[in-house]
């Protein structure tokens, strides 16, 4: 995903709890000071970035995700290695820094790319310059980012794979795979061995219809396959960290591939009858998915993304 909305009055019910919220207008009530301060205010509102911004959730020991703006996070702390996967937006990576540092250790031995999208990398060159890190990823994020002229260049990834990677931090080791037509053509997950924890990045958006990057690389089937590939490794137990929405199984895993597999069903069979994509959209997608729409891929954009992705594979 490349944009995220941020409820800004929520967040400002958040830092200073909606009671006070109230006492501080009632207070200011008559003052001629309260307009410009609550003016400042609600400008401090829109912009600071604190450490707590960044929210974590324990998966085992010294393994975590990490949630904030922009795409999830994964991080893993050894004795020996302090590990992290995907870095976010630039305007986060203090804050990010911030925790890393407080559930690990720095300098930050890696900070691995899922895929090269804006929301996944936008940390990068803060991690490598501020935080020591070695950036890793699929040699085809490699090439997008060095393209993109506006990118930083300390942010490149330094180390590259093409298909499978280990990486061995002392008491875990991670196994990175790729998925060369998926969701971009970078693509990877970062199983944890042995833990039954993986990271899928942007394979997964939970309960939502999936932005499927056909301009880069990306495919339906890719999608599906990529799926089907992480869920034959998993089980029940397995904890799914999505790029994302919540943390999540494999039997919600399996509610998303078989959206993708029913959905695009529908739109071969108006196909087949001689529909036209307009026509699609105006008739839509069964009642059912209607939940799955969001801000970004709403049911017009999912339609046309299944249509666009059928005659290219034609
Ligand atoms: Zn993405």
């Amino acid at each position: 995903m490349l944009f995220f909305n941020y409820n800004y009055q929520l967040k400002a019910a958040f830092l200073f709890g909606d009671s006070s919220m109230q006492r501080m207008k009632s207070r200011m009530n008559g003052n001629r000071w309260a307009v410009a301060i609550v003016a400042v205010a609600a400008l401090l509102m829109v912009k600071p970035i604190f450490a707590q911004d960044v929210s974590e959730t324990r998966l085992a020991d010294g393994i975590f995700m990490l949630e904030g703006q922009g795409g999830n996070m994964m991080l893993v702390a050894t004795e020996s290695h302090t590990v992290l996967v995907d870095a976010q937006f630039a305007r986060m990576a203090e804050a990010i820094g911030a925790k890393v540092e407080a559930l690990g250790s720095l300098p930050l031995s890696y900070l691995i790319n899922t895929h090269f999208h804006g929301d996944h990398v936008g940390g990068n060159a803060y991690m490598s310059e501020t935080l020591g890190a070695t950036i890793l990823a699929h040699a085809n994020v490699l090439k997008r980012l060095a393209d993109d002229t506006d990118f930083p260049r300390e942010g490149l990834p330094t180390e590259t794979l093409t298909d499978r990677h280990a990486l061995d931090l002392g008491e875990y080791s991670l196994t990175l795979k790729h998925y060369p037509t998926a969701h971009t053509d970078g693509d990877i997950v970062i199983w944890v061995d042995g833990q039954n924890i993986v990271h899928v990045g942007d394979l997964y958006f939970v309960d939502r219809f999936p932005f499927v990057d056909l301009n880069s690389g990306g495919t339906v089937q890719g999608y599906i396959d990529a799926i089907n590939s992480v869920l034959a490794d998993a089980d029940e137990h397995t904890q799914i960290i999505p790029g994302h929405g919540p943390l999540a199984t494999a039997t919600d895993y399996i509610r998303l591939r078989d959206m993708m597999i029913e959905t695009r069903e529908q739109l071969r069979a108006w196909h087949a009858a001689g529909a036209d994509v307009d026509t699609m959209v105006a008739t839509g997608l069964d009642e059912k998915w209607a939940e799955w729409t969001w801000n970004f891929i709403n049911e017009e954009r999912w339609i046309r993304t299944l249509f666009n992705d059928l005659q290219a594979s034609h």
